[in-house]
């Protein structure tokens, strides 16, 4: 009997980690994974704080906080066998005030339920202890979270991949997923095609319009959301050693503006969360009329953006302003001057909306026929990226 042939949309860190996982499979299918991008990875992947999350934030029992954990352990094991950086450099989550230490502490039992190791509640100045240059009433610290190079490690995921025989094939858009029959044909912008048995959509900011291509409906629909980061001058990177982060706000699934060390010795401040004008709109001058059209149209997001007039006010100020932006990092460490702070680059998250306009919180997958749709993946999916193609293999029964 033939093998059966598996299509990956997608060559970011998600699509990879599927690609491997597949060619690990008994008996093995024949893989092929498309990546419209002359070079994998470019989006999302390489354009992230490159933060291991140990899976401190997630409701217990959701997708985030299994996939995270596992994701973890799986990670580090992966980054120590293939030589690939990997720093537990620890986080502090640090309250600046009462109200904020309260919410700190449903964050303390989240973390707890989803059995983050080695958590620790400290004060004032314990806190000083692990981030000499912070501040803060109170904070939890997780000693485990790491950071890594979620590029570099998605290029080896995709060494592993083309080693055990999957064909890696860029510069092929998929514009059609026709489903005929028992399978589906692919369809490039240029003409060429597939044919597959099974298809996995792991196409990031494109995962609805791809979804909808194979029949799927057009909810949860991608919000593109800018994250614009900063970073510290060389002379100013010792303030940081680790991770300084805010206590997030609960209606929201951004983490707010951090201080994210790097595995090249430099730290990055942010990022905030801004709407994007484009999919892949990494600067405020990137502007796609199909974007605009779809957001005007779209009752769930005027939902959304009445529902968060004073945040989306709050965010706007600090992209416009790198006084704003850098005074808020400068409540966590006060010694960091305007000086030390030089722009860096941005990444869109993924986000996907309900059409009530709520953000979906969780990791979603949905499947029509032979077609396995990752339609949210926003972070930590990096993280998460070796359990969510485990997930992805066994729902397809090929594993
Ligand atoms: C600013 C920011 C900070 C983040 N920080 C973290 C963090 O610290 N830790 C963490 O775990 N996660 C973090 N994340 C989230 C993480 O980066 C993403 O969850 C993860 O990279 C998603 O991977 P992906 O493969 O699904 O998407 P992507 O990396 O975006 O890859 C999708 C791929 O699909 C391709 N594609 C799209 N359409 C088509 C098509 N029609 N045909 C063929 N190919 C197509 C794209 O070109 C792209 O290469 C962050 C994200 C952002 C934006």
């Amino acid at each position: 009997m033939s093998r059966p042939h598996v299509v990956v949309v997608g060559g970011g860190i998600v699509g990879s980690a599927v690609a491997r996982r597949l060619t690990l499979s008994e008996p093995r299918p024949e893989v092929t994974l498309v990546e419209r991008e002359p070079e994998p990875a470019r989006h999302q992947t390489s354009r992230n704080s490159g933060v291991v999350h140990a899976g401190i934030y997630y409701a217990p029992g959701s997708a985030k906080a299994t996939l995270s954990r596992e994701g973890v352990r799986r990670l580090k094991h992966y980054c120590s066998e293939r030589g690939l950086p990997y720093q537990e450099v620890g986080k502090l989550v640090v309250a600046l005030d009462e109200t904020e230490e309260a919410r700190l502490r449903d964050v303390e039992a989240r973390a707890r339920a989803n059995g983050v190791p080695g958590l620790r509640w400290v004060d004032a100045p314990a806190l000083r202890d692990v981030e000499p240059h912070a501040v803060g009433r109170a904070a939890l610290h997780s000693p485990t979270t790491a950071i890594t190079d979620f590029s570099l490690v998605a290029a080896a995921m995709l060494d592993d991949a083309r080693s055990g025989g999957a064909e890696v094939v860029t510069g092929f858009e998929v514009r059609a997923l026709d489903r005929r029959g028992e399978g589906v044909h692919v369809g490039a912008a240029d003409g060429r095609t597939l044919r597959a048995d099974h298809v996995v959509i792991a196409g990031g900011l494109y995962a609805d319009r791809l979804a909808v291509l194979a029949g799927d409906g057009p909810d949860p629909a991608i919000v593109p959301f800018r994250g614009e980061y900063h970073r510290l001058a060389p002379s100013a990177a010792h303030l940081v050693r680790g991770l300084v982060y805010p206590v997030p706000d609960p209606r929201y699934p951004f983490l707010g503006v951090h201080l994210t060390k790097r595995v090249d010795g430099s730290v990055l401040l942010g990022p905030n969360a801004v709407l994007a004008t484009a999919r892949e709109g990494y600067t405020k001058r990137d502007v796609d009329l199909q974007v605009l059209r779809e957001l005007a149209a779209s009752g769930g997001f005027r939902r959304l953006a009445r529902a968060n007039v004073r945040t989306g006010v709050h965010e706007v100020r600090g992209s416009l302003s790198r006084r704003t932006f850098v005074a808020r990092a400068r409540r966590y460490v006060p010694a960091i001057a305007d000086s030390d702070v030089l722009p860096a680059g941005s990444g869109v998250r993924a986000q996907a909306m309900d059409p009530d306009g709520s953000l979906v919180e969780d990791f979603r997958f949905s499947r029509v026929g032979p077609v396995f749709c990752i339609r949210n993946a926003p972070s930590p999916a990096a993280t998460a990226s070796l359990a969510i193609a485990d997930r992805v293999v066994s729902e397809l029964g090929l594993g």
